[in-house]
């Protein structure tokens, strides 16, 4: 394991309370943001997000979950909680197939969650891969994780392909790891695209230390375009544009009717906050690794999950980089058998390899490398994949 894990993970377990604070983009009518810590977990409120999938109306949440008062519903939504965790745990002792899967009509009954990679590439412009994106999908309603460049023509083409729920309008929520570039660089799209085909609601992201930050200046970069919008003739929605950022900590940073998210800190560098998440749906449990070193807390939540989504490095392609790339890649990333090492440990049912740096080698070089130390099911993910 990289040598800063154990002193970030000592770090991060020491705040024994996830929180999250908002902050809302700077046009007019927008609400609050949320900003106090929660002074125990037990304070943790569940947070309302009422969705509509045929007719997206405006988010009524202004606060992040530690803030937030139960509202009308809470009860139900608690009950559906433990359901769904009651699911998600008779879940966990199915195996998934190891391939992706088609799209009828029996994957989108009542509670059924897809995970449909939307972009599985890296900093390198790859025509066939979009930069690193991808969506966990439940009852129609998206959770992204990251938004490389790509992103929403992916999920528009995802939509193309009978996924409703990936219907550019309907992406209003989103998780992301990291700052880097590859992860980010789809965040402009993302905040007006949708909007622009007739999201109402405003997008909501989660994230690390530095997104609200990005957040405000991306706004400020496209005040033009916002103002013409809003201005001009076209019949744009006056709230799908704005933006919440949240910044959180580790710990439960979303619920709703449909998902659990715990995030969780790795490591992929020092100076700067990583995170990977853990999705609790209603039938089972989908952890990302985020980019990050081989480390403990990603075995700590992927062990027992049904799908554990993670990046990987080939450590036999590698090899043949400089020393200095060589470096770089072994320390900041997870080499294929220590991969195969995190598996073992954390026994998921099907782990999905992504953001593949491949160094020259196939994607089933890249399966047998992680093979090679790990018997379980082992599958390179593509973009539009679904599992
Ligand atoms: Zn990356
Ligand atoms: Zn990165």
């Amino acid at each position: 394991m990289c040598a800063k894990k154990t002193k970030k993970k000592s770090k991060s377990s020491g705040k024994a309370k996830p929180k999250a604070e908002g902050k809302s983009s700077k046009d007019a009518g927008k609400k609050k943001k949320p900003a106090k810590k929660s002074k125990s977990k037990s304070s943790e409120k569940p947070k309302a997000k009422p969705k509509s999938k045929a007719k997206p109306k405006p988010k009524t949440r202004s606060k992040p979950k530690t803030k937030a008062k139960p509202k009308t519903g809470a009860k139900a939504k608690s009950k559906s909680k433990q359901d769904s965790k009651k699911s998600a745990a008779a879940g966990r002792t199915k195996k998934p197939a190891p391939v992706s899967l088609d799209l009828s009509e029996t994957h989108r009954r009542d509670g059924y969650s897809l995970l449909v990679m939307l972009g599985t590439g890296t900093p390198g412009p790859d025509p066939n891969r979009s930069g690193p994106s991808l969506a966990i999908v439940v009852n129609d309603q998206p959770y992204l994780v990251d938004f490389g460049p790509g992103v929403v023509r992916r999920a528009a083409a995802a939509e193309q392909q009978g996924i409703y729920g990936l219907s550019p309008h309907l992406l209003d929520t989103a998780f992301l790891t990291h700052l880097h570039s590859d992860h980010t660089a789809g965040y402009a799209d993302l905040m007006l695209m949708p909007w622009v085909c007739g999201r109402e609601a405003p997008l909501e992201v989660y994230g690390p230390p530095g997104l609200k930050h990005m957040t405000d200046h991306l706004v400020q970069a496209y005040v033009a375009d916002i103002d013409q919008r809003l201005n001009g003739l076209e019949p744009a929605s006056k709230t799908g544009h704005e933006v919440r950022a949240f910044e959180v900590q580790p710990g439960k940073v979303y619920e709703d009717h449909n998902v659990e998210v715990h995030a969780f800190e790795v490591w992929h560098g020092d100076g700067w906050t990583c995170y990977g998440y853990k999705f609790i749906c209603p039938d089972r449990t989908i952890v990302v690794s985020g980019d990050t070193c081989k480390h403990e807390n990603v075995i700590e939540a992927a062990r027992g999950c049904d799908v554990l989504v993670h990046e990987v490095c080939s450590g036999e392609g590698v090899k043949w980089r400089s020393p200095e790339w060589r470096k770089y890649h072994s320390t900041y990333h997870t080499l294929g058998h220590e991969l195969a090492e995190i598996a073992n440990e954390a026994q998921p049912g099907l782990v999905v390899l992504t953001h593949q740096l491949h160094q020259g080698v196939s994607d089933s070089d890249l399966v047998r490398e992680v093979r090679s130390g790990y018997s379980g099911s082992v599958v390179s993910g593509k973009d539009l994949d679904v599992f």
